[in-house]
């Protein structure tokens, strides 16, 4: 669990990203908010070799680290183009990104270095547009993903996953209000990553304040949810940094957060919710937290 927050800067947890490495060493990155890149150095990956992402949805806490690993790996001698996989937009968001966008001028700089001329295929992301069903098959993996409640699909496309390798299976719900296409991506999942922003407190507060429209999974929802699919295993995921003890947090949130509320102590209210519905095993995630399947 690379990055485990949501979308504000929080200085505990980076925002959504998750890697998996198969045993054959593979990397497989979902998501790519800020402070991604910097988490895989700290867990001791080389983002050079993480070859494949795939984007849950193109909210900036999901997808705003992506400049910043395409350009790194560059310059840390990547081989060959990132493929990118993402709703639709996600080609545009990479167009506007590299060498025609706003890294233009940096990467003409560093690309005088004759070094740099070596691997220009690194900051030319291979972009696949995806829709529902099988995204992406091979010889180690399969992918399924799936719409899921976030954002209106007339704005953009928001995606759920199930990732099939060794014999495993693990979904990621990306971000989204409960919903019946994650209930099936994750049905028997040997590990379900799933978002879980507000403590039930919070919803409460956010109710009664009428602060913005809400598509996430709340933690009695997502105990629902588990427990419905049958899912071995649980991590809960894209806290809304209801944790924070940060005084910046704190001010800055207090129009829509109740920051009286805010605290470490709100992770066991998300636990207990979570367990009225679900008795399998549970995890609360942070960042670098690592799980062997
Ligand atoms: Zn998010």
């Amino acid at each position: 669990m690379l990055g485990t927050g949501a979308a504000l800067p929080d200085p505990d947890r980076a925002q959504s990203s998750i890697l998996v490495t198969l045993d054959n060493g593979r990397n497989f990155l979902f998501d790519c908010g800020e402070g991604s890149t910097r988490q895989m150095v700290r867990a001791n990956i080389n983002p050079a070799d993480v070859p494949w992402v795939f984007l849950s949805h193109l909210h900036y806490d999901h997808v705003c680290g992506l400049p910043f690993f395409v350009l790194s790996s560059w310059v840390f001698n990547r081989e060959g183009r990132l493929a990118v996989f993402g709703p639709r937009g996600t080609q545009d968001f990479v167009d506007h990104s590299f060498e025609k966008g706003a890294f233009k001028l940096d990467i003409q700089a560093r690309a005088s270095y004759a070094v740099r001329q070596k691997n220009m295929q690194a900051i030319r992301p291979e972009v696949t547009e995806v829709a529902p069903g099988l995204m992406y098959q091979d010889e180690d993996v399969k992918v399924h993903i799936d719409l899921v409640d976030h954002i209106p699909t007339e704005i953009t496309d928001c995606f759920g996953i199930r990732f099939e390798a060794e014999g495993k299976v693990i979904a990621f719900s990306g971000d989204t209000a409960p919903c019946e296409s994650m209930v099936r991506l994750a049905q028997d999942a040997d590990l379900l990553i799933h978002e879980c922003t507000f403590p039930e407190s919070f919803l409460a507060h956010r109710a009664k304040s009428g602060v913005g429209t809400y598509a996430h999974t709340s933690p009695l929802q997502l105990g629902q949810i588990a427990s419905r699919a049958g899912v071995k295993s649980l991590v809960a995921t894209h806290f809304g940094h209801f944790d924070s003890t940060s005084p910046v947090i704190k001010r800055a949130a207090g129009n829509h957060l109740p920051i009286d509320l805010m605290g470490p102590d709100r992770l066991d209210e998300v636990a207990s919710d979570i367990r009225q519905h679900y008795s399998g095993e549970l995890r609360l995630a942070h960042d670098l937290m690592r799980i062997d399947l």
